[in-house]
């Protein structure tokens, strides 16, 4: 006796198994509709998120305007990991929109052709960087931090950081790695904030 799809009441073929395959084929395409709907939701949210983060006032001194102190704040990075650093993974989604618009940064430090020497190891042990790097990555990777420390105070609900502060560790053994860590406090201004 041939069994019936409970959900379309179709015949179902032996192979079948809970629905017949019609409805599973059904299901898929729905499955994959809502899935591309969610992921443009998403996209939308992430856009309107960086495009308030970018309003984000950072400072290494304090504000002349009053504000309430919500919390402080810390970011650390590095390049240890060879194969995915920290660092390359932070270098690597600041590439792409719409996290680059966060990246501000102004022209990079000046450097000599022979400040790579050394630092090439630290930034790309296979030694396939064409040109010097140097000063100029390290300034990278400051501004990428502050992009990261935006995002972060957005999610505390702060709409600036004062006060931020940076250290800087090399580790010239090995293979060679540096330290980055930034911290600030992040505020909210009280008199009629820009967010
Ligand atoms: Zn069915």
């Amino acid at each position: 006796m041939a069994t019936m799809c409970p959900k379309c009441g179709n015949k179902m073929s032996f192979f079948d198994v809970a629905v017949c395959s019609e409805c599973i084929a059904k299901d898929d395409q729905q499955e994959k509709i809502r899935a591309k709907e969610e992921g443009e939701q998403r996209k939308v949210l992430l856009e309107q998120q960086i495009q308030i983060a970018k309003k984000i006032l950072v400072t290494t001194a304090d504000l002349q305007e009053p504000y309430e102190v919500i919390a402080p704040i810390v970011y650390n990075t590095t390049n240890r990991g060879l194969l995915s650093s920290n660092y390359s993974n932070l270098e690597a989604k600041y590439c792409q929109e719409p996290f680059d618009q966060l990246v501000v940064a102004p022209e990079l430090s000046p450097q000599k052709s022979g400040d790579g020497t050394l630092l090439i190891s630290l930034f790309d042990p296979s030694f396939t960087f064409e040109g010097s790097v140097g000063q100029r990555h390290f300034d990278k990777a400051y501004y990428l931090c502050v992009a990261e420390l935006k995002l972060r105070a957005l999610q505390l609900g702060g709409d600036a950081i004062v006060g931020m502060r940076m250290d800087f560790d090399l580790d010239t053994t090995n293979w060679g790695a540096f330290y980055l860590q930034m911290y600030g406090t992040v505020v909210r201004r009280t008199a009629g904030s820009a967010l």
